[in-house]
């Protein structure tokens, strides 16, 4: 639960931010630690009803790691010593099938490349941090119990009505830019008149919250961070430890069909997901669609949308609000870069080229991750006691635990993430690395995440030199000087700093002597020496010059009731 909070409403602002999601948290934190005004209206009261992510991902950590945020993911109340396993069996008194083992959050080791590592944090714990965060941001107004209604978009400015939920009073904000992070029924999508693409409706599954203390001791599968459950028919729901002490959530995935659960049906899949009677009492029930879309725009000149607005992702992953981080990430910088006037004119445009592709390809990986985990129907001994049972069920298991792994590996879907095609980035000609969802491949070629490297001289990372304008990286002894490209920079009010090493391991992890790294951690360009005109490498990079023809990716998904027609069943 979050302090609901009621400060008057400005007249005007720079930034308004609807919706206190993650996403429009990190945003008005971002924002706010750019110095930005902006004001974040909250239609709740702040409270979380379901959390619903729990899985913060590596990049987001390492968000989390510039806003200082770590050491309150680290002390956040999912306990550090509760073994994350995935299982899968008939029931968590039943067979097991198979597992994947993995570390409790306290022993699991930083990702290859990343000075962090992915945290089990669920929402009702992580949203608080991000609260925190932005609320701590002299800069940031946030206003619970407020929601938009309708804004009109004006070449200078956005006249937006927002109602105070309580007396139901309307005001008018005048704001330089609008970002509705306001979720998957977003006003701001719906008032732009923008389009999804994809499929409205893969499942129509419901999640169960409930608490028992004595769960944990009825079963034989030890400690477990999800469970999913098969019958005779397949893959049927799942079960996760939602707090890692006495609190679940159990999703009966469904199917394309329309399909709600009475209370008595609830508690049998409960039962039955758990294999024998037992005492609980349910939390909350919410029944939601899922859904696997992108917008086809993420905005105009001057209204944007974010996070869950823009994709509505398939939960098997845990992408959706780390994608919709990034998007905050990626849009914050510019903003801020253009109300202090050197951002250039096409600077904004560059924000739905480089994160729709993001946005569609992190979908498609979700989407395949659900197929794979609904797919496959059981050998029916699986089922059966006994020798011949127990060699089925090696087999099933052995199987699906392969299939699996794509989903519960994915460092490259986290980090490997690039704006090849920007026009705010300057491409070097050389081949890009393969976007293998399981493995990321750190390089410094324009567009990719800049590299992590330990710094010898004081024990920080590369990445903590990222964060407020851009870096040039002066590596190596033969490093051509910066002076002139500094003072081009300057001339256009672009803050940059040099940072300059010959550190060995840093030099061969950068590739080029020269690589300069964006404010939200980039890299907009690299090379041997300067190019000639340094003002329009500069111009470049601050989005002053229009885009060309870039490509469009389309959404390459199924559309409604192909992807599961297979699977055809539902229920418990
Ligand atoms: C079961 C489940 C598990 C998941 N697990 C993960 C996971 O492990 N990792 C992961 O990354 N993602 C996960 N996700 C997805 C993740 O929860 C969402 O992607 C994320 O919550 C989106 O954040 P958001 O801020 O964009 O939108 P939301 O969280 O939907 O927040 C939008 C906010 O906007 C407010 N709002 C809406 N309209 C208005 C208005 N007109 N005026 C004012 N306020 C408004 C709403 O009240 C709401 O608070 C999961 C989703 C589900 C369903």
């Amino acid at each position: 639960m979050l302090e609901t909070m009621t400060p008057p409403i400005p007249a005007s602002t720079s930034v308004l931010i609807v919706g206190a999601g993650p996403v429009g948290l990190a945003l008005a934190g971002d924002l706010g630690s750019r110095g930005a005004t902006c004001l974040l209206v909250e239609q709740s009261d702040g409270t979380i009803v379901q959390p619903k992510m729990d899985m913060v991902g590596v990049r987001t950590m390492e968000f989390c790691r510039r806003w200082g945020l770590t050491d309150a993911v680290r002390d956040a109340p999912y306990p550090r010593d509760f073994r994350q396993d995935c299982v899968w069996g008939t029931s968590i008194t039943g067979y097991e099938f198979g597992r994947e083992r993995f570390a409790a959050r306290g022993d699991e080791q930083p990702a290859p490349g990343s000075p962090q590592k992915r945290e089990r944090v669920p929402q009702d714990m992580f949203d608080p941090i991000l609260f925190d965060f932005a609320r701590r941001q002299p800069s940031v107004t946030i206003r619970h119990l407020c929601r938009l209604v309708a804004f009109e978009e004006q070449a200078e400015k956005v006249l937006a009505t927002v109602e105070d939920v309580t007396t139901g009073e309307a005001q008018v904000v005048e704001a330089a830019y609008l970002v509705g992070c306001d979720g998957g029924a977003s006003t701001v999508r719906t008032r732009l008149g923008i389009t999804l693409s994809g499929n409205p409706a893969l499942t129509y599954t419901t999640n169960i919250i409930f608490r028992s203390p004595v769960l944990k001791t009825l079963h034989d599968k030890g400690q477990f961070y999800r469970f999913i459950a098969f019958d005779e028919r397949g893959m049927w729901g799942t079960i996760v430890a939602i707090d890692g002490r006495d609190s679940y959530r159990v999703s009966i995935v469904g199917n394309d069909q329309p399909r709600r659960y009475s209370q008595r049906e609830v508690r049998d899949a409960i039962r039955k997901i758990v294999g024998v009677d037992f005492a609980f009492e349910i939390v909350s029930i919410m029944p939601w669609i899922r859904r696997l879309l992108v917008a086809d725009s993420y905005g105009t000149a001057r209204a944007f949308i974010a996070g869950d607005a823009a994709h509505m992702f398939s939960p098997t992953g845990g992408f959706g609000m780390n994608t919709g981080i990034q998007d905050a990430v990626d849009i914050a910088w510019k903003l801020a870069a253009v109300i202090e006037g050197w951002g250039g004119r096409h600077l904004l445009k560059s924000y739905e080229i480089e994160r729709r592709p993001v946005g569609i390809r992190n979908i498609t990986e979700a989407g395949g991750n659900l197929g794979r985990m609904v797919m496959p129907k059981a050998d029916p001994l699986v089922f059966v006691a006994g020798p011949q049972g127990d060699a089925a069920r090696a087999e099933f298991g052995r199987r699906y635990t392969n299939a699996m792994r794509r989903e519960w590996f994915s460092t490259g879907i986290h980090l490997g993430y690039r704006y090849e095609h920007s026009p705010i980035v300057v491409p070097d000609g050389t081949p890009e690395p393969p976007d293998d969802p399981a493995i990321y491949v750190a390089t410094s070629q324009p567009g990719h995440r800049a590299p992590h490297v330990w710094l010898a001289a004081d024990g920080r990372s590369t990445l903590d030199l990222f964060g407020c304008g851009f870096v040039l990286m002066r590596l190596g002894d033969d490093a051509p000087e910066a002076a002139a490209f500094v003072s081009a920079a300057a001339a256009c009010k672009v803050p940059v700093t040099v940072f300059e090493s010959s550190q060995p391991d840093l030099v061969h992890a950068y590739e080029k002597p020269l690589v300069l790294v964006r404010p939200d951690g980039h890299v907009a360009w690299r090379g041997d020496a300067f190019p000639p005109d340094l003002y329009d490498l500069v111009d470049t990079v601050r989005g002053d010059k229009a885009p060309g023809n870039v490509p469009r990716p389309e959404v390459g998904f199924g559309q409604r009731g192909v992807f599961l027609a297979a699977h055809g069943k539902g229920g418990v």
